[in-house]
C-alpha cells in the first residue's frame, strides 16, 4: 500500500506521518494537515457492500493512516463502533420524502460528532505510543454545549487520557449542562466558568500556549492535545460513512453498480462535506455535493460568487451547530483548488484574518463545479420538518431540515432526479423543542421531557438512551471557577 504523508496547507515544511499529524492536530504554522494525495479505494464497491460498518471503516481508513498497523487500526475501530451506538448498522439509511437519510446520530450524544469523536481518542493514544510519547494526553476543550459532551463521551475511560471541558456556566441550555455534569468516567472533568463562551475559549487558548505550564506538565508526565474538528483524525473517520451509505444502496438494489448519487450536507465548519468530497475523489460515484447553510449563509455566497466574506451579522438560529462564520475546514479545499499551493492558500487565509474576506480566481472557481450551495431560513426549515412529518411520519431535526429544504430547492431548480443521500446530523430528540414547535405550536407549553415523550409517540421511535439517562442521572461535576482561575483548576485536577 502506498504511504500517505501529511502536509500543512500554509507552508512547505517536510510532510509528516498520519500518526504525527493526529498528535499535532494543527500545524505549527497555523495550517491544517492534508494528505499529499487522496488515495483511491482499493476494493470494488460490490465487495465493500458485503462488509459491515467496521470492515468498511478499516478498508477506507487504512488508505489514509498508512503508518498504523492492521492490528492497531482494527483495535481502534473495534473500540469506537461498539455498543455506544444503539444500532449495529452504526449509520443506517432511512428512505423518506424522495431521498435517503443517512442517520449519523446513533452514538452516545445522538449527533454526528460522535461518528469521529468515538474513534479519535483511540487514534490519538495509538499515535502517542507509536511516537514514543509516554505522557498521558490531556484534552482541553472549551464548549458552547454540544462538542464538549461528544468529546467527553469519546474520551471517557480511555486509558492514558484525561479530558477537561470548560463551559460558560450560564451560557448553555439546561439539557446541555445536565448532559455534561452527569458524565461518567474517572478521567473526565467538567468545569463551569463565570463568563461567556469566548472567555472559555480564550482561556483554553492561553493554557495551550503557556510554556511554564507545559514544563510543569511534562515533568509530571502530561501533555495537552486538542480534539477540535480540524484534526485529520476527525476527518478521515467521516469519509467512511459515505462509502458505507453508497454500498448499502448498492446491496439493497436501490442503485446499480457505478450509478452516481448526490450528497446533501448541512454544513457549518465544512468538515462533513469535505469528507464527502474526499470520498468522491477516492472513486466513490458521487455527482453533486450539495452544501446546505442556514441563515449564516457565508458558504452559499461563496459558491455563488467566489468571494468568502465573514463581514456580516451573526444570526442565532434553530440549527446552532451551523451558526458559524468561519468554516475552518474550507481551507483544505482552498489549498487543493489553488493547486496544492501553500503560498497561495496562505495569502487567502491572511486576507481572511485581516480583512475578513478573500476572493478566489476564476480558474479556482471552475474546480468547484461539483458543489452546489443553497440555504434555508428559519421558516423554511420549520416548514420542512412539518411537511416531511405529515407526508411520511418521519421526524428530522433542524439541521437535517436545512439540508432537506435545500435539496427540495435544488431538485426544483435543476430537475435532477439522481438518487440522493442527505446527511442527517442530529436526532430530533436533541433539538426537541424546535422540532415539536415546527410540527405544532401547541407543544410550546410542555417541559423538555414531556416533549421527548410526545415526540416518541409521534415519530414512533423510542426515546434515545442519551435523553433517558439525564432524566435521572446524578450530577457528578460541580466545579465552577472564574475566567481567570482556569489555570489553577487545571493544576489542581492534574495534581501539579
Ligand atoms: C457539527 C454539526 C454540523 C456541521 O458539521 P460541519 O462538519 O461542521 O460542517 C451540522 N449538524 C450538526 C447537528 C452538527 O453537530
Amino acid at each position: 500500500m502506498e504511504e500517505i504523508l501529511y502536509r500543512s496547507t500554509r507552508s512547505h515544511q517536510a510532510p509528516i506521518k498520519a500518526s504525527e499529524a493526529i498528535l499535532k492536530g494543527l500545524s505549527g504554522d497555523g495550517g491544517l494537515f492534508v494528505p499529499e494525495k487522496i488515495p483511491a479505494l482499493d476494493k470494488d464497491l460490490k465487495t465493500l457492500s458485503g462488509m459491515d460498518y467496521k470492515a468498511v471503516a478499516y478498508e477506507v481508513m487504512k488508505l489514509y493512516l498508512t503508518d498504523f498497523t492492521e492490528a492497531e487500526l482494527k483495535s481502534c475501530i473495534e473500540r469506537a463502533y461498539d455498543s455506544k451506538f444503539d444500532t449495529e448498522e452504526i449509520a443506517p439509511l432511512t428512505e423518506a420524502a424522495g431521498a435517503y437519510f443517512l442517520e449519523l446520530f446513533h452514538g452516545a450524544t445522538i449527533a454526528f460528532k460522535d461518528m469521529a469523536l468515538s474513534i479519535l481518542p483511540h487514534l490519538m493514544i495509538t499515535s502517542a505510543r507509536k511516537n514514543q510519547v509516554k505522557d498521558d494526553i490531556v484534552i482541553l476543550t472549551a464548549t458552547s454545549g454540544d462538542t464538549g459532551k461528544a468529546a467527553l463521551a469519546g474520551f471517557a475511560d480511555v486509558e492514558g487520557t484525561r479530558i477537561i471541558v470548560f463551559y460558560p456556566k450560564h451560557g448553555v441550555s439546561p439539557i446541555q449542562e445536565k448532559q455534561m455534569v452527569t458524565q461518567k468516567g474517572d478521567n473526565t472533568y467538567v468545569v463551569g466558568i463565570t463568563g461567556n463562551f469566548d472567555d472559555a475559549q480564550t482561556g483554553v487558548k492561553k493554557l495551550f500556549n503557556d510554556k511554564e505550564l507545559e514544563k510543569e506538565m511534562a515533568a509530571a508526565g502530561f501533555r495537552f492535545s486538542s480534539a477540535n474538528s480540524i484534526n485529520i483524525g476527525r476527518l478521515v473517520p467521516q469519509i467512511v460513512y459515505y462509502v458505507y451509505a453508497y454500498t448499502r444502496l448498492l446491496a439493497a438494489g436501490k442503485i446499480g453498480e457505478g450509478e452516481k448519487i448526490n450528497v446533501v450536507v448541512p454544513t457549518g465548519n465544512f468538515g462533513n462535506i469535505l469528507a464527502a468530497f474526499y470520498a468522491k475523489n477516492m472513486g466513490l460515484p458521487i455527482a453533486k455535493l450539495i452544501c446546505a447553510s442556514n441563515e449564516n449563509k457565508v458558504l452559499y455566497d461563496f459558491f455563488a460568487t467566489g468571494a468568502y466574506d465573514k463581514n456580516r451579522e451573526f444570526v442565532l438560529t434553530s440549527s446552532p451547530s451551523m451558526d458559524i462564520l468561519i468554516s475552518s475546514n474550507l481551507e483544505r479545499l482552498i489549498y487543493r483548488i489553488a493547486g496544492n499551493d501553500a503560498d497561495k492558500n496562505l495569502a487567502f487565509m491572511k486576507a481572511l484574518n485581516q480583512e475578513g474576506r478573500y476572493e478566489i480566481t476564476e480558474e479556482m472557481r471552475t474546480q468547484l463545479a461539483d458543489f452546489w450551495g443553497g440555504f434555508a431560513g428559519e421558516k423554511k426549515t420549520a416548514d420542512t420538518i412539518r411537511r416531511i412529518y405529515e407526508d411520511c411520519g418521519y421526524v428530522i431535526d433542524t439541521h437535517t431540515a436545512v439540508a432537506a429544504s435545500v435539496y427540495e430547492d435544488y431538485k426544483t431548480g435543476s430537475g435532477d432526479r439522481t438518487k440522493t443521500v442527505i446527511a442527517s446530523t442530529a436526532s430530533p430528540f436533541k433539538f426537541t423543542r424546535s422540532v415539536m414547535n415546527a410540527i405544532d405550536k401547541k407543544y410550546d407549553t410542555m417541559d423538555d421531557f414531556a416533549l421527548a415523550d410526545e415526540l416518541s409517540r409521534l415519530a414512533n421511535v423510542a426515546v434515545p438512551a442519551a435523553i433517558e439517562e439525564i432524566r435521572t442521572a446524578p450530577v457528578l461535576h460541580t466545579r465552577v471557577c472564574g475566567k481567570d482561575e482556569m489555570k489553577d483548576v487545571v493544576k489542581e485536577i492534574l495534581g501539579l
